[in-house]
């Protein structure tokens, strides 16, 4: 990125910006090279504005959520890492009379349903404890205990390339197992969640019983991205790994764990190729014995 690039992206982001900045810090993984930008988008007219300036330059940029899902690689990210924070980090709307919520793509997920338990509306007790945000949950279709973000989603805006607002309807989007296709370079902005009545105490009783269930089955002590592999057709990606032997099993310092095959944890001084080694000696053995081809469920980025 050349010195005029930069001038430019801070004559229109100002302080948003900030050049060479660490993604190990914006990662749950705690690991990762450095990205050549980061642009804090507080609304829709700036974040259109940097968008379009990206688009004519040929900038690649990449949304981050809770970067709970990623795994940057060792030599960062080229282009801009772009955070969704003010306007796009809050309730926009609450509907009591059918009832729903339009949220920010930046809240995180435990606001959500802390906001919603607050208000008596249940529906996403499921998404308790889920470490990302509202718009990462959407692009990885995010679920746990059988259901999935998909159930509870009425609407999303998403802003395409062309620096438009597109609505659509759950019917009109295609979400799949841990994803949801959508072209490159579009933004998810907010969305729209179909919820129900319910009393506060009793949706409190199912976010703390949700939450003590992660903690007694996940490893929760040690950096993660949640789990690596999605779980095959039948299987479970953890008892596969379990049954190839390589529960607890390091290379440098990442580490599958002991607690939950499915999850690689940093040790502490872990850099992302150590984790990826791991994930290519997991997907060896698990077809070397099983014929079972592992599909990663984080999303790997940036240069080796
Ligand atoms: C301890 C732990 C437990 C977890 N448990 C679960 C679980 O039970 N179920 C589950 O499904 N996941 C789980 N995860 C994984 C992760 O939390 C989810 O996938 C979450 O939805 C990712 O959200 P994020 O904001 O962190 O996205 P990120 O990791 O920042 O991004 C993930 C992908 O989504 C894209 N993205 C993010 N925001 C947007 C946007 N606004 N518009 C377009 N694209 C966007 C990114 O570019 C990237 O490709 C867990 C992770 C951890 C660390």
């Amino acid at each position: 990125m050349d010195a005029h690039i930069k001038k430019r992206m801070k004559e229109i982001g100002g302080e948003a910006i900030l050049f060479d900045v660490s993604l190990s810090q914006y990662t749950t993984f705690r690991v990762g090279g450095n990205a050549e930008a980061m642009y804090r988008a507080g609304n829709l007219k700036e974040l259109k504005e940097m968008m379009a300036f990206l688009m004519d330059e040929g900038i690649p940029y990449l949304i981050l959520g809770a970067g709970s899902n990623l795994l940057v690689r060792d030599g960062g990210l080229e282009g801009v890492a772009i955070i969704l924070d003010g306007s796009f980090a809050s309730i926009e709307d609450i509907n009591m009379a059918e009832p729903s919520i339009l949220a920010g793509a930046g809240l995180l997920l435990n606001k959500v349903v802390n906001f919603c338990t607050e208000k008596g509306l249940a529906g996403v007790e499921f998404l308790a404890g889920i470490p990302g945000t509202l718009g990462g949950g959407v692009a990885m279709n995010a679920g746990s205990w059988g259901k999935e973000i998909k159930d509870v989603i009425r609407e999303v805006a998403i802003l395409t390339r062309r620096a438009m607002v597109e609505r659509k309807d759950s019917l009109n989007l295609k979400f799949k197992y841990r994803g949801l296709e959508l072209n490159t370079e579009e933004i998810i902005l907010n969305a729209r969640l179909n919820l129900k009545f319910d009393k506060p105490a009793s949706i409190k009783k199912k976010v703390i019983s949700n939450i003590e269930r992660r903690k007694q089955r996940f490893p929760f002590d040690m950096p993660s991205a949640g789990s690596i592999f999605k779980n095959p057709e039948g299987n479970y990606a953890g008892r596969l790994i379990d049954a190839v032997g390589l529960k607890g099993r390091s290379i440098g310092g990442a580490m599958i764990s002991p607690k939950h095959a499915n999850f690689i944890v940093n040790k502490g001084k872990a850099s992302a190729s150590d984790i990826l080694a791991l994930m290519d000696l997991a997907m060896v053995k698990v077809i070397e014995m099983f014929n079972i081809q592992l599909i990663p469920e984080i999303k790997v980025v940036g240069k080796g």
